[in-house]
């Protein structure tokens, strides 16, 4: 068998890349496994415009692209595989691939992000790419002159909502509270917007068209439980906040009721010494890609000193 890896990295979002970075500088000779959204979640947006040193925003795509380009440029290996195992109960950890591939490494570096969560309603995973979407830059081009229906009340839906009126003629939001939880100057974008209408205190709890094929409408209602109405829509995105994704490390890695992974406070290190968690997998609060890059260095750094007191 091969000698383990000093260090693995699990997910290719801006965590993942930047403690990639910082591993590849400092020696370790990164290996990242890039998961199953190469390039994260920003792969799914727009434009970012809140990354600094883009001073016009930049693609989210095109930004990953940089990212990877430059974790390359000082040795890491990127391999287009997604773990789906692991065993962290002695050192080498193991890592298992869904081709079935296993990875040993003196320390592991896990940035595996979040997903987009859905409704749970009785139809939406049959019309799941049949106009029930999760990603309005992904799917919104296929909505040209429609009507859709937005999810949620946060930064998410008022950027896709906003987005969405290049395509559609209306937008509708439907928000659970009175407010949004959006920031100041993404809510003023959306509620600008002449195509936007927002519909306070509702909930969407049922989509139709799953006899069809495509979304003819949804039902919606009020918050507290009150009066139900079906409209007629061509398409329901949703943006009503993300799971994080580390259901392979339940019983092994300290996590909350979420599954956000905890670590020691300000700090990456996991329970599992020699474990480091960094990005939106550990992170409920910010969520950023600028604050996921800062804990993905954080990562490297801590697994690099970690590694030179506890050599393999
Ligand atoms: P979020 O901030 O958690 O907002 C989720 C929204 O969905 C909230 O309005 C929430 O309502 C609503 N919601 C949750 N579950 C729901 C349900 N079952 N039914 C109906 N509504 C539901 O998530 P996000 O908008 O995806 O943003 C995540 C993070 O990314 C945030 O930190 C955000 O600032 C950041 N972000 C930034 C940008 C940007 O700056 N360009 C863009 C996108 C995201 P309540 O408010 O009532 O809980």
């Amino acid at each position: 068998m091969a000698q383990p890896l000093k260090t693995l990295i699990l997910g290719t979002g801006p965590a993942g890349y930047t403690a990639a970075i910082y591993a590849a500088r400092a020696n370790m000779n990164p290996v990242v496994l890039a998961g199953q959204q190469p390039g994260g979640q920003l792969t799914i947006t727009s434009d970012v415009e809140n990354y600094p040193g883009f001073p016009e925003g930049v693609m989210g795509p095109e930004m990953m692209e940089m990212f990877k380009a430059q974790a390359e440029r000082f040795g890491t290996e990127v391999i287009f595989e997604h773990a789906e195992e692991v065993d962290l109960s002695q050192r080498p950890f193991k890592t298992k691939t869904t081709v079935g591939n296993e990875y040993e490494s003196a320390t592991l570096i896990i940035s595996t992000g979040a997903s987009a969560q859905y409704l749970g309603l009785p139809n939406e995973t049959a019309l799941q790419g049949r106009g029930v979407s999760a990603c309005a830059t992904c799917d919104g081009f296929f909505f040209r002159d429609k009507v859709v229906y937005v999810v949620g009340g946060g930064d998410s839906a008022c950027e896709e909502a906003t987005f969405l009126t290049k395509f559609a003629k209306e937008v509708h939001m439907i928000v659970r509270r009175d407010v949004f939880r959006a920031s100041k100057i993404m809510a003023e974008r959306a509620l600008e917007n002449p195509k936007i209408t927002v519909h306070w205190k509702k909930r969407v709890t049922d989509v139709f068209g799953a006899d069809t094929g495509k979304v003819t409408g949804v039902q919606v209602a009020d918050a507290d439980g009150g009066e139900t109405k079906d409209v007629e829509c061509d398409g329901l995105f949703l943006a009503i906040g993300h799971k994080p994704n580390t259901d392979m490390f339940r019983g092994q890695l300290e996590m909350d009721d979420v599954g956000y992974l905890i670590t020691q406070p300000d700090r990456t290190a996991t329970d599992v010494p020699g474990v480091f968690a960094c990005g939106d997998c550990q992170d409920s609060y910010y969520r950023q890609a600028v604050t996921a890059a800062g804990t993905g260095c954080g990562a490297a750094i801590e697994a690099e000193r970690w590694l030179e007191e506890n050599p393999l």
